[in-house]
């Protein structure tokens, strides 16, 4: 097992939610490789960390901002929409295409 590998594979290790050859695979590199113990130790802190920060309360109103700041700019929400079903026209009937248009007799 290389770094790259044992990196994708710590938070499934700490959430206990590694195959046990994989978790041995791991321990294994961990045993051999200081970087990727001091990585899983930086983890370690973070869940930790995080289990321990109280919960805390959205501010009042923040939904209806986040709504409101959205809907502020509709534009490129439309584009996307309108990109996306000019490609399924022109998948499914490529005679619509825009760039058909030119061909048409
Ligand atoms: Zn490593």
């Amino acid at each position: 097992m290389d770094c790259r590998r044992a990196e994708e594979l710590l938070s499934d290790h700490l959430e206990g939610a590694l195959h046990a050859i994989l978790r041995a695979e791991l321990e294994a590199h961990l045993a051999r490789c200081a970087d990727c113990r001091a990585l899983r130790e930086a983890l370690d802190e973070v869940v930790v960390a995080l289990h321990t920060a109280p919960d805390l309360a959205a501010p009042s109103g923040l939904a209806e901002r986040a709504a409101a700041a959205a809907m502020a700019r509709p534009h490129a929400v439309v584009v996307k929409v309108l990109a996306a079903s000019r490609a399924i026209v022109c998948r499914h009937q490529p005679e619509r295409a825009p760039w058909a248009a030119s061909s048409r007799k």
